[in-house]
């Protein structure tokens, strides 16, 4: 199994710690974080990375492009580790780029490996191969998605079910709009977590919240979908606009503030029937 464990440092607030990388591979397709934190609460980010290998000559596009949101949630990887901290919560962090294949799409989703993406086409994805998908699916999608099955079951293995907190993030402006939101809280059928944390964070009259906004919760296949709704576990989906987020200090303060507002949310779900 190619993975990545670290421990990061328990003071909130400080760096998560620098990645033990393997010698056999310096990009697993996956991190786990304070795998020895509170087991009450996992902390997923599907679209933590813009690395693609080396083989794939960038799918055929400029190396620039893997600078935009087109190939990662720009600055979600920063709050999930500060989120980490300040929650002394564990966290799985992809190590691979959407455009690669896309973590947080069921496995038979047409948009699992785009071919278009915010007005760029991917030529390295045009043609993809059955034997290509398969590749990409047991070498990346799979192991990702395994750590976090296996996370949440050595969680249901000591008696407790854990709440899923997914930490993504979205542009500023999409097809030439600007999106008012500041945040977005997605959820489907499982309001448990995403009812109060919206009416925390509406509390602050300068924060535009977005209920389901920019995006549904709704998508079958998606990570919650497989891991949250599919399994009964509490668990909510955070979308943090990037302009926000895309300094080491603006992710800090994002996650400081999520952290403040889901703490108390936290010990009413765990204090709850759900948790036993
Ligand atoms: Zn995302």
């Amino acid at each position: 199994m190619r993975s990545v464990e670290e421990n990061s440092p328990p003071e909130a607030g400080t760096e998560s710690g620098v990645v033990s990388q393997t010698a056999r591979d310096p990009h697993p397709p996956f991190t786990v974080l304070r795998p020895q934190g509170d087991p009450r609460i996992l902390i997923i980010c599907d679209h933590a990375c813009n690395y693609v290998p080396p083989e794939y000559d960038n799918l055929g596009l400029p190396a620039t492009e893997f600078h935009r949101h087109i190939a990662w949630d720009i600055g979600a990887a920063d709050v999930t580790r500060a989120l980490s901290d300040y929650l002394d919560a564990p966290a799985v962090l992809s190590g691979f780029s959407r455009l690669l294949i896309d973590p947080n799409r069921g496995s038979d989703d047409p948009t699992l490996v785009m071919k278009l993406s915010d007005g760029a086409i991917i030529p390295g994805n045009r043609h993809v191969s059955e034997a290509e998908l398969s590749h990409r699916v047991t070498g990346f999608y799979q192991p990702y998605h395994d750590a976090i099955a296996e996370r949440l079951r050595i969680a249901r293995a000591a008696g407790i079910a854990p709440v899923l907190i997914s930490v993504h993030s979205f542009t500023p402006v999409f097809h030439g709009h600007e999106r008012p939101w500041h945040v977005g809280i997605l959820w489907d059928r499982d309001a448990r977590i995403a009812g109060p944390l919206i009416d925390a964070l509406r509390r602050d009259p300068q924060l535009c919240v977005g209920d389901n906004a920019p995006y549904s919760g709704e998508l079958v296949g998606d990570s919650m979908n497989r891991h949250g709704t599919n399994t009964g576990l509490a668990h909510v989906l955070i979308e943090l606009r990037q302009d926000l987020i895309d300094t080491p200090e603006g992710a800090r303060r994002w996650a400081k503030r999520l952290a403040g507002e889901l703490q108390p949310i936290l010990a009413r779900q765990s204090a709850g029937p759900v948790g036993e």
